[in-house]
């Protein structure tokens, strides 16, 4: 497809798009204050997800359990009561495929 000079370009939709908006989630999710965190659902939901019981010894092995942001926006990282488990599969069942979003 050819572009006009100096029309805008359509939107991008790449993997490294993407990974780049998710940058300042990932600076958080790298942190120990978010591990610790994260450990704290897990052991507090009994390393179940809270959707679909299975316990994390039950799930594929190309899945994991998440702590899941109830809002499903991570505005509030490090509000425990915030936070449920999930696996991954129900946790993307749930997103239908949202967009990470920067901190705002
Ligand atoms: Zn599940």
């Amino acid at each position: 497809m050819l572009l006009a000079r100096g029309a805008p370009a359509p939107p991008c939709k790449t993997r490294e798009t993407r990974r780049r908006a998710a940058k300042p989630q990932r600076a958080i999710w790298n942190s120990a204050r978010w591990q610790k965190l994260r450990t704290l659902v897990l052991a507090r939901d009994g390393y179940r997800c809270v959707d679909c019981g299975r316990h994390g010894s039950q799930l594929r092995a190309n899945e994991r359990l998440l702590a899941d942001h109830l809002d499903g926006v991570l505005v509030t990282p490090f509000e425990l009561d915030l936070y449920v488990t999930r696996c991954s599969t129900c946790s993307g069942r749930r997103d239908g495929g949202r967009r990470a979003r920067p901190l705002g």
